[in-house]
Parts: C-alpha cells; structure tokens; sequence
C-alpha cells in the first residue's frame, strides 16, 4: 500500500477540521443535529451496512425495494395520503422537486397531443427554493414568479392563481411551500390547491424543510394531501427527519403521475433501464439511515425532538423580537427565522458579528420582486432539536451582536470586490460583499458566483475561497 490507512485517515480528519462544527448548534443552516449522539451512530451503522449496495436496479436488491416501500409508506401516512398516494425516495430536495415538475410537465404534454413539444409553464411564489427554477432550467419551462406580501413573506393565493388564468393553457403546475426557506412561513395551501383543481392545474407543496416537522408541530392550517387539489409533495429526510445527507421523498397522488415521474429506455444493447429518478447508480446509505432513524425514533421519538425544537425557535423569536432595531419577518411557522432591519440593525453586519461570536447565520439579499415591492434583505436561522441546549447562549449571543452593531451603516457595495475575491479569496467580513451581490444585477452576478465556486476546486489554483468557521 502506497500510504497507510491510518495516514490517510488521519490526513480526512485534517481536512474536516478546517470545516464548521457540524454538531452542536453552533451552524445555522445546511446541518440538522438531532443533539442525539445514538442516533447519529444508528444512522452510519445503518449507511454502513448498504454502502455495497446499488439501488439501480430494486429487483436485484430486494432491500432496497423494501426499505423505499417502507420509507414511502411512512411519509404518506404521515402526510394524510390514500393508497392512491405513491412515491420515489431521491437523493435530496433539488431532486424531489425536480421530479415532481417532470410528472406535471409529462401528465401537460399527454393531455393534448399539440402539447407534444409545447413550453410548459410553471407558477410559483418568489420565496419557492431555487430547486424549481433548476427544474425549468433543465426540463426547458417557462417560470413566472408571482410577488409574496412583503409584511408577511406569505405567497397570496389570488395572485398565484391570477399567474395561472394569465397563462391559461400553458400552465402545468403551482408551487406552494410549507414552510418556505428564506422566511419559514407556510404558503396559503388550500386556497392555492383549491383554485389550481378548478384550472385543471398540479399543485405542488414543497415541505422539504417542513415535512419532518410540520406533523408535531402543533394546531396548523392542512397543508398536505388532506387538502384537495394538492398533487404532489416533497419532504427531505435529510433535514428534519435527521438522515445523513442524500435522502428525500416525492409523493404524488394517483400512479400515473408517479410513473410520469420515470423514464424507461430499451434502446441500446445493454439491460432494460428503468430509473424513477434523475440517477443511474443510486447509493442506499441515506436511505437505509433514514429508515432506521425512523424506526428508532418512531411517532413519540419526532414528538419529542419537534417539542424541543420548537421550544428553540420560540426562545429566539421571542428574543430577536425584543431586540430592538430587529424584526422577525412574518409569522413564521416552524424552526426557520428570518431577522430583518427594523430602524439600525443591518442583517449582513448582524451575521459578521454572530460569527465573531461562534455561530453561523446565513445572509439573505434583498430581493425586488416583478412588481417592484422589495423584500428586505434578512439574517436566516435554521434551528434543531439540538438548538434547544442552546437557546440562552445564541439568544444573549444576538442581543450582544445586535449591540454592537446597531446604528454601524450597512456596507456599501463594491463593484472591485468580485475580482478582488477571486484573487485573494473571501474576506473574514461578508458584509460587503453580501452588499456587492445585492447590488450587482444578476446577469453579473450569477457568472461570477460561478466562477468563485469553480476557483474554490479547481486543482489548478491554490487560493481557498471559503468562509471562515467560528474560532
Ligand atoms: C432544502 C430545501 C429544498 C432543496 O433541498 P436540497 O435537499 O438542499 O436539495 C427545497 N425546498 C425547500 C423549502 C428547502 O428548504
């Protein structure tokens, strides 16, 4: 052997050291800490015992068709499915949600052979996550993002539906989240599914954050196939159903918009393909770790972790809504939390001092929606089971960042900064350039966001762009 196992092992463990603590609390969006240690070691022995395997082909490898059936049935019990709710686990949210575009866009194309090459078109609120703008990116759709109230962050059912009359034909599906991303608000469901159904129009609830929370949550508004007219749903594993990375769920109501969903080829001289989703070669780890951690956790198990979860996101709530200067968007429902400036406190400056404290926040630009309103640029928390331990600490943590940068004026944007990053890579302060990238319009920004993340792997250039982890 070339180098020991040990030593390659030990070199692993030095690159992850450069990484932000992923346990704990102290990152604010990308991870999901249960805060349980056993069920962390559940999850990569159950990974573990399937890395070998291939979900390509369920016929083969019978567990994988079992562990998918059962993990499938879950959800759909979980989220007030009939048997005639069918679905596929994917690999993620972007996959989830892309799948469930391609079945809209499929089931559009069969209903009228003049469609068999037409542009279909898809309707969403301008909070929907990117997975959808991905979707029509790659499946060749029209997007037409509608304004949320800038008050509430909330989509409004009548402008959704107002997009859709506009388009007539060529709508293929509605996009609503439960909750969405960058304000945690739940979308208007049932009125947005109710008037999509009189269209003859899909309607999608994409609960990929909220689908593991939602159902403990507490007294909510129906957001999920109880509601007539909604099509589709997706929710990750990976977030709050507390699986390793690489784990997700579609559901659809009715199988034909589930086999919509696949593609099939004979056509080449190897085996008969058929993959339900965007995958050949399809790792079972996730998978397998998600169901176990189900398993393990059962109903009271979720309940218990919600609870706590639940419990962080009132602390901070309750906490940022005190503070003066700051302002919580909307009315969230769910561990997400949005903070806006409310007369001097800047969100960008407020998450470069959160870091100078120990956690990790993400920053939220500004955006000005089609019709000109502009939702404000924010400060995003994500908040776990995890982050109830930690409550107090990242509450006063806020109060004192707030402090020390309330009445310090925003950054000014800075056009030379895009080339600057390239060269020397990202600055310990993001303020400005979150400032820059608001600015910049994004025909600019868009190529060079690319082309930093292209600089941060490419083996040719030494330069590490990447954000600092909390000392
Ligand atoms: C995370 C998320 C997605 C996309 O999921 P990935 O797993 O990151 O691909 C889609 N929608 C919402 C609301 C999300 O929060």
């Amino acid at each position: 052997m070339t180098r020991s196992p040990d030593d390659v092992l030990a070199e692993l463990a030095a690159m992850r050291a450069t990484d932000p603590p992923t346990h704990g609390g102290r990152i604010l969006a990308y991870v999901y800490d249960s805060g349980r240690a056993d069920l962390d070691r559940l999850a990569e022995q159950a990974a573990t015992a399937f890395l070998p395997v291939n979900g390509l082909d369920p016929t083969t490898f019978r567990s994988v068709a079992t562990l998918e059936s059962s993990l499938v049935g879950r959800a759909r019990d979980l989220f007030h499915g009939d048997d005639d709710v069918v679905g596929s686990v994917t690999s993620g949210g972007t996959e989830s949600c892309l799948l469930a575009v391609k079945a809209a866009r499929e089931l559009w194309r069969a209903a009228d052979p003049a469609r068999s090459h037409a542009r279909a078109a898809i309707v969403l609120p301008t909070t929907a996550h990117p997975a959808f703008h991905k979707a029509a990116q790659y499946l060749d759709l029209d997007v037409v993002a509608v304004p949320v109230s800038v008050e509430s962050g909330r989509a409004e059912a009548a402008a959704l539906l107002a997009a859709l009359d506009e388009l007539g034909e060529r709508a293929a599906l509605v996009v609503v989240s439960a909750p969405s991303y960058p304000f945690g608000v739940i979308d208007p469901v049932t009125e947005v599914a109710a008037g999509a159904s009189a269209r003859g129009v899909a309607c999608h609830v994409d609960a990929c954050v909220g689908g593991w929370v939602l159902p403990w949550w507490g007294e909510l508004d129906a957001w999920d196939f109880a509601v007539p007219g909604v099509t589709s749903i997706s929710a990750d594993l990976h977030k709050y159903g507390y699986a390793p990375k690489g784990a997700s769920v579609v559901l659809h109501r009715g199988r034909e918009r589930h086999a919509a969903q696949y593609f099939a080829t004979t056509a080449w001289p190897g085996y008969p393909v058929v993959n339900p989703t965007v995958l050949g070669s399809r790792a079972a780890g996730a998978m397998a770790a998600a169901w176990a951690i189900g398993e393990a956790l059962g109903d009271s198990g979720y309940a218990e972790l919600v609870a706590r979860t639940r419990s962080a996101a009132d602390t901070l709530r309750t906490a940022a809504d005190a503070i003066p200067g700051l302002r919580v968007v909307g009315s969230p429902t769910g561990p997400l939390l949005a903070l806006a400036d409310d007369g001097g406190v800047d969100p960008f400056r407020l998450v470069d001092a959160l870091r100078r404290h120990g956690w990790l926040a993400q920053s939220q630009p500004a955006m000005t929606q089609p019709d000109g309103t502009v939702l404000p640029r924010t400060a995003h928390l994500t908040l776990t089971a995890v982050s109830d331990s930690i409550a107090a600490d990242l509450a006063a943590s806020l109060v004192q960042a707030a402090d020390e940068v309330r009445g310090v004026p925003a950054a000014d944007p800075d056009p030379g900064l895009v080339a600057r990053v390239l060269t020397e890579g990202l600055p310990d302060e993001l303020a400005g350039v979150m400032s820059t990238l608001e600015a910049l319009p994004g025909e600019v920004v868009r190529p060079a966001l690319v082309q930093v993340l292209q600089a941060a792997i490419d083996p040719a250039r030494s330069n590490q762009t990447r954000t600092r982890p909390p000392e």
